[in-house]
């Protein structure tokens, strides 16, 4: 019993900081050493153009090579940013990377006019500068203002006055933004009513189930056909078998995005593949 009582419990959700198993200072310490030293990276997962059948563009994914832990995914450290404000210079290495990473497919020729999208959260919307930084970026490489592209996650849509700002911004300069993981969480048709999106990703949830079940097949077909009647690009995420492509063929989905078509590569895999 003594044994027993002794022992703590278990908190119930834990921070991304516990998760991680370490104290959040040393932690945030070691995501500064990180950016430092380049430990993070960028991955880059294709987006297939279901009409064309071929890959249109990219998506980068950041993870981070911690020395001790090996890869730590976006999901366990994105949200540690976050709290500490770090997402804005781990941000900005993302959209200096990407930049980097559009030049060298371009000049690789991997794919025609391709695009690599990068994924930004609401504290980066909220900090001033971003876009400019990007367009000073593309325009100081030279490369077309629609290579780069940004997504901003359904949950992080707090604030309509502030992304509608951003959208505003981006359009001015010929920058498309996306909405992700869009019906997770709570969705809003007023998202896609009050914010002129240029492209909409629909969660990997609904791929996964859509060939079992009517209701998500049903959810797809309709978001696709609402995708045409905005004139919004439709990706639908999390694409792991060719029945599932088959489907999205069917219904006139723009992309597809998901392992089938590519897992998420290092550039300099991707390059050298072709
Ligand atoms: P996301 O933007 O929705 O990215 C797609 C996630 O789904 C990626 O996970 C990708 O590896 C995974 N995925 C892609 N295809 C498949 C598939 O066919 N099956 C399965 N099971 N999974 C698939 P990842 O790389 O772990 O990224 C997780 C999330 O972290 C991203 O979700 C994005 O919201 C966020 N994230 C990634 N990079 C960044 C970044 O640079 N900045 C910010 N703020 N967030 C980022
Ligand atoms: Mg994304
Ligand atoms: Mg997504
Ligand atoms: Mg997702």
């Amino acid at each position: 019993l003594a044994a027993l009582q002794g022992k703590q419990p278990m908190p119930d959700t834990p921070t991304p900081s516990e998760r991680l198993g370490t104290g959040r200072i040393r932690l945030e310490a070691q995501l500064r050493e990180a950016l430092a030293n380049r430990h993070l990276e960028l991955s880059y997962q294709p987006l297939l153009s279901v009409a064309e059948d071929r890959v249109a563009g990219f998506e980068a994914l950041v993870r981070w090579n911690h020395p001790e832990r090996g890869w730590i995914s976006p999901g366990e450290f994105v949200a540690l940013a976050e709290e500490t404000s770090l997402i804005v210079p781990v941000g900005e290495y993302v959209i200096d990377t990407a930049c980097d990473a559009v030049g060298r497919l371009i000049a690789a020729g991997t794919c025609r006019a391709p695009f690599v999208a990068v994924n930004v959260s609401a504290r980066q919307l909220a900090h001033p500068g971003l876009i400019e930084r990007i367009v000073a970026r593309v325009d100081a490489a030279r490369l077309p203002r629609g290579s780069l592209k940004i997504e901003i996650t359904e949950s992080q849509v707090l604030d309509y006055t502030l992304v509608a700002g951003i959208i505003d911004v981006c359009h001015g300069h010929g920058i498309k933004v996306a909405l992700d993981d869009f019906g997770t969480g709570y969705s809003h048709l007023c998202h896609l009513h009050r914010l002129p999106f240029d492209t909409i990703k629909v969660d990997q949830s609904f791929s996964r189930s859509m060939l079992d079940d009517v209701r998500s097949m049903a959810i797809v077909e309709t978001i696709v056909r609402l995708g045409h009647a905005l004139s919004a690009d439709i990706v639908v995420e999390g694409i792991e078998t060719p029945e599932q492509l088959e489907a999205l063929r069917r219904l006139g989905c723009q992309y597809a995005q998901g392992y089938l078509i590519g897992r998420p590569q290092r550039l300099d895999v991707l390059l050298a593949s072709g």
